[in-house]
């Protein structure tokens, strides 16, 4: 049986394992997938055995997506412009290749499972750690009007705006500065990649940053909405607010057509996840 696996740490809550399993029973692909803990230290050593022990691939979640760029022998465009690995195919010689299909996953979630038009859109995207740099790319591409990252510590936002270049769409606030402003600036899609609702921490934003019918996007999943959900609610209800199963599961299917060649279908295993609730 062809093997998987999910390295991060911490891992016992992960629902790849639970999604995996799901495509395969409905491709009819055989295969095993499951949840290794790899606390950074031990990452590369922990990877290295389960592909030498004939693991056919692998995805990476927090905190370990950055070292799995650095361990890949080749990466995509996308993970390489990220610096963040989510994906790995082990090919016949034992090369790894990375790559990241946070920003596809994310991108197909708004878009198809959602039905929102980014093209022309202004776009606030909070956080600009490994998941605001893994979906940045992939945003960009769908050509909003403006693209603002803001972030706790601003150099890391400015860093990224930087790297990505886009003048005239992509810029750089820091998120105290977002709090303060005197004049609110809105916006048609505020997405949460920030690590503050792991830690069930508030943003503090002010609710005016979401402009009438605008859509507030959590990349964290939980059974509870997160503080950002309870916030974008306060806007009132003309806003849609989602958490981030839908692009999990989005991603979970890039990385599975990666490694077996057939794009598993989505709509019914996110039917089956949403019954959790
Ligand atoms: P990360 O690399 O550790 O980055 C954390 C980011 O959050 C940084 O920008 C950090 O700001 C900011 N932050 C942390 N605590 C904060 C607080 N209390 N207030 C304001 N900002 C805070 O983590 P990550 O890999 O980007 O993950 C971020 C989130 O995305 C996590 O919740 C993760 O579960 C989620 N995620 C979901 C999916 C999915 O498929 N749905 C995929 C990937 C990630 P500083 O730079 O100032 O430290």
């Amino acid at each position: 049986m062809d093997r998987y696996a999910v390295f991060g740490h911490p891992i016992d809550h992960s629902l790849s394992p639970r999604i995996h399993q799901l495509f395969a029973a409905q491709t009819g692909e055989v295969i095993e997938y499951r949840a290794i803990d790899a606390p950074p230290a031990v990452f590369a050593q922990r990877a290295r055995e389960f592909c030498s022990s004939g693991g056919r691939g692998f995805n990476v979640t927090v905190p370990c997506k950055g070292l799995a760029a650095q361990l890949v022998g080749e990466c995509d465009a996308m993970a390489q412009r990220a610096g963040a690995v989510n994906t790995v195919v082990v090919g016949k010689a034992g090369v790894l290749s990375g790559y990241n299909t946070d920003g596809p996953g994310l991108v197909r979630d708004l878009t198809v499972n959602l039905g929102v038009r980014l093209a022309g859109r202004r776009i606030l995207l909070l956080g600009a750690g490994g998941a605001a740099a893994g979906v940045l790319g992939a945003l960009l591409d769908q050509r909003p009007a403006q693209l603002t990252i803001a972030n706790r510590t601003a150099a890391r936002a400015q860093s990224l705006v930087e790297r990505f270049a886009m003048p005239g769409v992509l810029s750089a606030v820091a998120l105290a500065a977002l709090r303060r402003a005197q004049s609110i600036r809105q916006f048609d899609l505020v997405i949460n990649a920030t690590a503050a609702s792991l830690a069930g921490e508030r943003l503090d934003l002010p609710p005016g940053l979401l402009g009438p019918g605008a859509m507030a996007y959590d990349l964290m999943y939980a059974p509870e909405p997160t503080p950002f959900m309870q916030w974008a609610r306060r806007r009132g209800t003309d806003v849609a607010v989602v958490d981030g199963i839908g692009m999990l599961v989005e991603q979970a299917a890039e990385a599975f057509a990666l490694w077996r060649g057939r794009r598993p279908q989505t709509a019914p295993v996110l039917a089956q996840l949403a019954a959790r609730h």
